[in-house]
């Protein structure tokens, strides 16, 4: 495992302490999401992944869930939906289990800045897993260090979650914990070798319309040296943005499978939500189409199968992510929404 994660000292200058970096919190003016100041690794060639090959790892055989998810992978492409149940809910996350189990092949369930403090990741996936429905577990590097990290891979392999999406995390001083000291003991590219090693089918994300836009792709392929099967493409503008990516990740050798996001809106409260995600560039008049319609969540509903049918048509993608997030009190009236959305899709 060390020989995986042994790093050197982060970036001098990153408030992340990141040795792979930029993370996700870059602006698109180059800014850093943490202060006034430009990004430390936008002037840098890129960092080239300097820890062990998964081949070294191979001989841990996936979890359950990884494998199964892997097979179904084959067989067609998968619909994934963004968790919205309320924070430390358990009945909030068993009702939105519950409604989109079936439709949904699993729910990515990761970090949310308006709610920073959640159930542990292994006990969130179990409760969703009980309800019935499968789980692809966010895990940031944010709220917990390499080993308390490698706890929560332990139980959620023994959990068999479909997935893990391992991201850097926003930093503490944004969302609703701006009190909490950041860890950053590990990075994004780091915490995918050491959720590989401990099994899992690790997916990552990148935005492909954020600096540095001409080494989005390259950097891909570095993750994937280090343990990514599976790249969530942030919101990016839409299918033009998202083809010219996965080309640009193929022409460099990336294997990965994609699984770009959909804008899943329905009211305002959706829309307001949605417009706080981070690099977030919608396909143009996307949101202006759907609140101006008569009835905007089916105007919503609509809009998400027109573009993920779209989107599958482009080599590589294995699937989608309905994006986005409820207004407050509305997390059960969402969830019907994505697994109409999901059952319209019936890929
Ligand atoms: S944008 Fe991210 S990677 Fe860049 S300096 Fe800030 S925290 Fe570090």
């Amino acid at each position: 495992m060390e020989s995986l994660l042994s790093r050197a000292a982060g970036h001098d200058g990153c408030p992340k302490n990141m040795e792979y970096g930029p993370c996700g919190g870059v602006g698109f003016d180059g800014s850093c999401e943490v202060g006034d100041f430009r990004c430390v690794f936008l002037d840098d060639p890129l960092v080239t992944w300097r820890g062990g090959a998964p081949a070294e790892s191979e001989a841990v055989r996936r979890s359950s869930g990884a494998a199964e998810m892997m097979a179904l992978m084959t067989t067609r492409p998968i619909v994934v939906a963004d968790f919205p149940a309320k924070a430390m809910d358990a009945e909030s996350l068993t009702e939105c289990a519950a409604l989109l189990a079936g439709p949904v092949d699993a729910a990515l369930a990761g970090d949310a800045g308006t709610a920073r403090v959640q159930f542990s990741p292994s006990y969130r996936a179990s409760l969703i897993r009980a309800a019935g429905l499968q789980v692809w577990t966010g895990l940031n590097c944010r709220d917990r260090n390499r080993v308390a990290i490698e706890g929560e891979l332990a139980g959620l392999a023994h959990i068999g979650v479909a997935g893990v999406h391992c991201v850097t995390g926003d930093h503490t001083l944004l969302g609703s914990r701006p009190d909490a000291a950041p860890v950053f003991d590990l990075d994004s590219s780091q915490l995918a070798a050491l959720s590989r090693a401990a099994g899992h089918l690790v997916s990552v994300g990148e935005s492909p319309t954020t600096p540095p836009v001409e080494l989005r792709a390259a950097r891909l392929l570095e993750k994937t040296r280090a343990g990514a099967d599976v790249c969530f493409v942030n919101h990016c503008g839409g299918v033009d943005a998202v083809g010219r990516f996965v080309r640009e990740s193929h022409d460099l050798g990336v294997t990965a499978a994609f699984i770009p996001c959909v804008p899943m809106v329905t009211d305002h409260g959706s829309a307001r939500l949605l417009q706080s995600f981070p690099s977030l560039v919608l396909p143009d008049g996307y949101l202006e189409r759907i609140l101006s319609a008569e009835g905007p969540r089916e105007e919503g509903i609509r809009a998400a199968v027109a573009l993920s049918l779209e989107l599958l048509e482009i080599e590589g993608v294995a699937g989608v992510n309905l994006s986005g997030g409820a207004g407050a009190g509305h997390e059960a009236e969402f969830a019907i929404a994505l697994a109409e959305t999901a059952q319209r899709l019936a890929l």
